[in-house]
């Protein structure tokens, strides 16, 4: 296929083009069109990354011709030869992902210098030394990146030479100096190389963009996107863009802009520049820049010009910009323009003022919210009461507080966080490379990079507390030390982030509940007004039902009973019902339990008044009522050993052979659910009768109740149910006939088990509603066991791309999904207005929500804190 096109010049793309051309190449071109100044440039489509991965890194055939006439036709419109001895032409060559990706692939800048253009270069601006800076720039960046040399080896030779002139900074050094490092920095290029270092700059270009597309692949690219759920198969695009330099003197500069800000989405520039400097050392987190305000008095009229700019593109996108900017000798060049990545907080200010503003509309506000990150605004903060002293200041990169132990590196954070253990990441800067360590941290502290260095856009979009440029803390990597004037923090010991203020404590702070802001209301609101899904809410007691229905629940989807079995004091009665030798002994025992049950649900009720409450019965197997197996032989061995008392050794026996009659190879497979209500019928009655009476109760206490939901558990054959709601329905009535009272209440049942859901049709005649059970549908339909698989092969499935999602966290679509598709379809075929719900985790992940709104379930039901997520996620599914 070689006539397939792989290039785009600038003028020959737009925005609707991001899926072809990444979003950078799509966002440069759309500047060009409107009448941005940015530099000449082309773009190598995703396309040709994508075919070159798949073909072992061979190019496609044409990509290197293309790439040659582009090039050609780039010299031919700027008037300048790439390593030209006479007006040479520097490109830079960019990642640039469909969604971007803030520095997790590589850009190498001043592509094209070479012995012969370094001269014209200095002859051309009269400027030698910053011909000189280039070069050695350009070996440093394009030996790291392309060939693989390590950053220390040119990292030394420039601290070397640094100490050698005794300068502190890289602006001190001379042209003769850099002329110097030059040459060093060639040798130290070709003793790694093998003497293979090629300073030809056609052949450094190719070289580049492979090396761009391999970025694509390379371990923080791959974090970041299984953090963010981007699929690997996308792609990247590459950008080869004429340089343009902010680094020719004191009316260059370079930087980085939000139109709003990204913390607090208030209406108010937020940005930052340095002055003689490449765009690399600001968003690189290299050296601590100057906020965007001075840039007013330093070059006024580039700034002015960098306003307008901004207010222009935001209009034009209709939402807030984040860009990079470069002024050459006082001419104003954009770099890049994409929506800002920003906080929930954020979020929800920037689209609700842009709605008051006029600008959009507020079905596109709600599309403009992320239902994901929403859990941020759920995080506790930090106590403003809490009176003490901060030992740091740094710069606000981030909001939110971070209470942890301090670390040093990132390995060391994602080992201890990934345990769960707190932990606050300390670095002098934060390099992309840490992506891991930042995923599990609480917060971010850095000495030094400014607020919009990658690290704070990455900490940002994942709701991370983060402190930048924090002057005056000193890290030793090897003593494993922070320490901050006198005081020294060592390895472990925990500190206190207010990403908020930029400040950080010397000890764990007090932290209060979050308090949801205006914004959110007056958003949430919109979006219940849209959505068609109902949101309830898993919750087993009165706390979690009392903060789901603060959340906005609208009933509870799922109540667990298991646990009012399991707690302390009922598990002695518990047992004596299992270890019963008759009904009437099992009765007996389960009296015990039932005032126990009917306290709980009474709790729940209470919060619960005037919604649906879907209680499920009891659903594990009988053997976690009771001890351990191998320890139970073990305990009759010692006791036998010890020669202990007879009856002490006769119980211990008696319990050891009903363990042995209990014990399952397979109990997720075994006597669960309703298979165990089937065997003890006395149980699905005692709860039953549990229920009504709560429900009774608590309406003559409280002047109102729930709507009882009596839900079946783990169903596989229509007799199942038959029975079993026979026994509840006679169980109700007998309780409400002595009671001499009526109580509406409906009979449902779980669709957990592929069976039901193909039967589902015969099952419907038997159920008032169903509730999907996906976890256990997830796990019996792939065949994965839930408890089991993340430790094991599921992980290296994910990892390895065999699944692109982990299936218990978002529901697998075409399979699972397909099986509930069929339920809803085959159920309603019998009942028309038969209730479905899903219950699980799925409940509360977007994209699984937007699938359960498509095959028309009438609500999802999640933990308490995903209710806010779940009912954006159902506004969006609908828009
Ligand atoms: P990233 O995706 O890591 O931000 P970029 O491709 O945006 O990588 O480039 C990194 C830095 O280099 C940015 O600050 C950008 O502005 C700067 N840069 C890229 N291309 C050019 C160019 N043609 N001229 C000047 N600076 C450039
Ligand atoms: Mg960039
Ligand atoms: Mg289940």
């Amino acid at each position: 296929m070689s006539d397939e096109r792989f290039i785009y010049d600038l003028s020959d793309g737009d925005a609707s083009m991001k899926t072809l051309l990444g979003g950078k190449g799509a966002g440069v071109a759309e500047m060009h069109k409107v009448g941005v100044p940015v530099p000449d440039a082309f773009t190598v489509t995703t396309t040709a990354c994508v075919e070159t991965m798949n073909n072992n890194g061979e190019w496609p055939a044409g990509l290197a011709d293309q790439i040659a006439e582009a090039l050609a036709r780039l010299e031919e419109r700027t008037g300048r030869i790439l390593g030209g001895s006479e007006k040479p032409l520097l490109v830079s060559v960019r990642s640039g992902a469909v969604f971007s990706m803030p520095g997790m692939m590589d850009t190498i800048l001043n592509l094209g210098m070479s012995d012969a253009s370094v001269e014209a270069l200095a002859t051309e601006f009269n400027n030698e030394r910053f011909a000189w800076d280039c070069y050695r720039r350009f070996i440093q960046m394009y030996g790291e990146v392309v060939e693989g040399v390590p950053a220390h080896a040119y990292e030394d030779a420039l601290s070397g030479l640094k100490h050698a002139r005794g300068v502190e900074n890289d602006t001190d050094l001379t042209a003769a100096d850099l002329k110097e490092l030059v040459s060093s920095f060639k040798e130290i290029s070709n003793d790694h190389l093998g003497g293979e270092w090629t300073s030809d700059p056609r052949e450094q270009l190719n070289r580049a963009v492979n090396a761009v597309f391999r970025s694509w692949q390379n371990p923080r690219a791959e974090v970041y996107r299984r953090a963010n759920n981007i699929p690997a198969s996308l792609g990247t695009a590459v950008n080869i863009m004429q340089m343009v330099f902010g680094n020719r003197g004191d009316t260059s500069a370079t930087g980085v802009c939000f139109t709003r800000n990204p913390s607090t989405g208030e209406r108010a520039l937020y940005g930052e520049f340095l002055v003689n400097a490449q765009g690399e050392d600001v968003v690189a987190g290299i050296r601590t820049p100057r906020p965007l305000e001075e840039m007013q008095e330093i070059l006024p009229e580039a700034y002015q010009q960098l306003v307008d700019t901004m207010h222009k593109m935001e209009n034009h996108y209709k939402d807030m910009q984040d860009m990079e900017f470069t002024i050459e000798d006082g001419h104003l060049f954009l770099l890049q323009t994409r929506n800002g990545k920003r906080t929930a907080a954020a979020a929800l200010k920037v689209a609700s003022d842009l709605v008051d503003e006029g600008i959009i509309s507020k079905e596109e506000a709600l599309l403009r919210i992320e239902p994901g990150q929403l859990d941020q605004l759920l995080h506790p903060a930090i106590d403003p009461a809490h009176g003490r002293t901060p030992i740091a200041q740094g710069l606000p990169a981030s909001p939110g507080a971070a209470v942890g132990g301090v670390v040093f590196d990132a390995d060391t954070a994602a080992e201890r966080g990934g345990k769960g253990e707190p932990v606050v990441l300390v670095r002098f800067e934060t390099t992309p490379d840490d992506i891991h360590g930042v995923i599990a941290a609480q917060g971010i502290l850095t000495a030094h990079g400014g607020m919009t260095s990658h690290a704070a856009v990455v900490a940002r979009g994942m709701g991370k507390p983060c402190v930048a440029g924090a002057a005056g803390i000193r890290i030793d990597p090897v003593a494993r030390t922070l320490t901050i004037g006198d005081r020294v923090i060592a390895e472990g010991e925990t500190i206190t982030l207010d990403g908020s203020e930029g400040k950080v404590y010397g000890e764990a702070l007090e932290l209060i509940p979050p308090q949801i802001n205006d914004d959110f209301t007056r958003l949430v609101e919109w979006a219940d007004g849209v959505r068609r899904l109902g949101v309830r809410a898993n919750a087993d007691n009165f706390d979690d039902a009392t903060k789901a229905r603060e959340l906005g629940a609208e009933g509870i989807g799922l109540c667990r009973t298991e646990h009012m079995f399991m707690a302390a004091d009922r598990l002695p009665a518990v047992r004596k019902m299992i270890l019963a030798e008759s009904p009437d002994q099992r009765s007996a025992a389960l009296a015990e339990i039932l005032p126990m049950q009917q306290v709980d649900f009474e709790g729940i009720f209470t919060a619960m008044k005037g919604l649906p409450v879907t209680v499920r019965l009891l659903d594990p197997p009988l053997h976690e009522f009771l001890p351990n197996l191998v320890e139970q032989s073990l305990l009759v061995q010692r006791l036998e050993f010890e020669r202990a008392d007879a009856d002490v050794l006769a119980e211990a026996r008696q319990t050891l052979a009903q363990v042995k009659k209990l014990h399952e190879l397979n109990p997720m497979l075994g006597t669960r659910g309703c298979r165990l209500a089937m065997l003890y019928p006395e149980i699905p009655d005692m709860q039953a009768r549990a229920i009504i009476r709560a429900a009774l109760a608590v309406l003559d206490r409280e002047g109102e109740t729930v709507g009882v939901e009596i839900m079946i558990p783990l169903v596989a054959l229509s007799q199942e149910l038959e029975t079993q709601r026979d026994i509840v329905v006679a169980a109700v009535e007998d309780e409400l006939a002595r009671a001499g009272r009526t109580l509406d209440y409906t009979v449902g049942t779980m669709i957990e088990l592929p069976r039901a859901a193909l039967i589902a049709d015969r099952i419907a005649e038997h159920a008032d509603f169903f509730s999907f059970g996906t976890n256990d549908l997830t796990q019996t339909a792939i065949g994965i066991s839930r408890d089991d698989a993340e430790n094991g092969f599921l992980t290296s499935y994910v990892m390895d791309h065999v699944l692109e999602r982990n299936p218990f966290e978002s529901i697998d679509v075409d399979g699972v999904g397909q099986l509930v598709a069929m339920g809803v379809e085959r159920g309603r075929a019998t009942k028309p207005k038969l209730k479905t719900g899903v219950c699980g985790e799925h409940g509360g992940d977007p994209d699984s929500i937007t699938f359960f709104n498509s095959v028309g379930l009438d609500y999802v039901s999640c933990s308490p804190f995903r209710v806010p997520i779940a009912r954006f996620a159902a506004a969006k599914a609908v828009l």
